[in-house]
């Protein structure tokens, strides 16, 4: 019998819309590429964005900015962060996160993560009691939506500003309501491995006024905040404006045109990542040794990346991801002693000093397996890179 093999990346995109081309070719060849760069009365790209954006998101304020980093950045900063605050962070997510916290003059705490991939709600609660943390920036990591009921009532309670890191849960929803609407501040990144793909690109959502204009001025509008899509009034900016450093992270009207045109097909697109997640669950579950995450009925998430722990021995993951990989599927494993590409892990960051052992969260990531899951794969294609998966952890448990 032959070895079923797969011969598609794990990393391509779909290609952007004829129309969409048609719009940045029209900015190119206008010229005016930046975004306080318009003509009388003209709206620009950005500004479009901004306020297609906050519709969308539900939020009343929105930020088109360079990146998700930057965005979690400005958010703390304009959320009042001071040098040397505490920040928890769950101990799992990706190195932009610790990064946003240092480059604000945060100092993270890592609380640890639960056998879902959430974040540990007890752990939660113990540091926010004895750390005195002002912060908690919860990433969504790999689009878990752990209880928001119960993180909310811990923010509550010690005081903590939410801030939702929702990287990789734009379009998802906990009970109905959007994530990104819980916390004081959000931010989206629009990099091209997330749900819009402008290369590289981020939003920060609010509806606090004040949070609001600090970050538009930190994101380098000068004195034209004014001719932002969704900005507050001119008191909130008339409160700010000069007691507020410009931190240069803008967004530009050709990315704004790029992720104009994605938005639009965004619901239809959280529908056919949800299809393509459901085909790879299925093809896994059928393996008897391989654990998925047990999702909350309320959790409306996007399956964009599939999350699973083999049962195997710690010696077993390497060749089961060589296995893989020779079958032209890519698992990435965050188990490994030296990180590789993106890097999601503690012990990754040593930048922040000696931290604290947090043995669940390294457990848990011991035995994690992810995958993306690109749009430019069929539901024939899931089913198929399942069974590989399931044939390949099958050889070795
Ligand atoms: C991608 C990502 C970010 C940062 O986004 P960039 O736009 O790449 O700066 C933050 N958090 C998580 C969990 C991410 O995956």
């Amino acid at each position: 019998m032959t070895e079923l093999r797969f011969s598609k990346p794990f990393t391509q995109q779909e290609p952007i819309d004829e129309a969409t081309i048609e719009r940045v070719g029209d900015i190119l060849r206008g010229g005016r590429l930046h975004r306080y760069n318009t003509l009388n009365g003209e709206t620009a790209e950005a500004a479009l964005l901004e306020r297609e954006y906050a519709k969308w998101q539900g939020a009343k304020y929105c930020l088109a900015c360079s990146s998700g980093g930057y965005a979690l950045h400005v958010a703390l900063r304009a959320a009042g962060l001071q040098h040397g605050d505490k920040v928890l962070a769950n101990a799992y997510t990706l190195a932009p996160v610790p990064g946003a916290i240092h480059n604000a003059g945060g100092v993270p705490v890592f609380v640890e993560i639960d056998d879902n991939w959430h974040v540990d709600i007890d752990d939660l609660r113990a540091k926010a009691a004895d750390s005195e943390a002002k912060f908690f920036m919860l990433s969504h990591m790999r689009g878990h939506i752990a209880d928001m009921d119960r993180i909310c009532t811990v923010c509550d309670e010690f005081g903590l500003t939410l801030v939702e890191d929702c990287a990789h849960t734009m379009g998802a929803f906990w009970k109905g309501k959007r994530s990104g609407n819980f916390g004081r501040v959000a931010a989206f990144s629009a990099q091209t491995y997330k749900h819009i793909n402008s290369g590289e690109g981020g939003f920060l959502t609010t509806d606090d006024a004040d949070i609001a204009a600090r970050a538009i001025v930190m994101s380098g509008s000068y004195m034209l905040y004014g001719s932002h899509g969704a900005a507050p009034d001119e008191e909130a900016f008339a409160r700010v404006k000069l007691q507020t450093p410009n931190y240069s992270g803008r967004m530009d009207n050709m990315r704004a045109a790029i992720l104009r045109g994605q938005l639009g097909v965004l619901e239809e697109n959280v529908r056919r990542w949800n299809e393509r997640y459901r085909v790879l669950e299925r093809g896994l579950g059928k393996s008897g040794a391989i654990h998925l995450a047990d999702r909350a009925q309320h959790e409306a998430f996007v399956g964009s990346s599939i999350q699973f722990r083999p049962q195997l021995s710690p010696t077993a993951f390497e060749p089961f991801i060589e296995g893989c990989a020779s079958r032209g599927v890519d698992v990435k494993w965050f188990g490994a002693d030296e990180p590789k590409a993106f890097t999601s892990r503690f012990d990754s960051w040593q930048y922040l000093g000696r931290l604290p052992d947090l043995p669940r969260t390294r457990e848990v990531l011991s035995q994690t397996c992810d995958m993306r899951v690109p749009l430019t794969f069929s539901l024939d294609d899931c089913a198929v890179v399942a069974q590989i998966v399931r044939e390949e952890v099958a050889r070795l448990v």
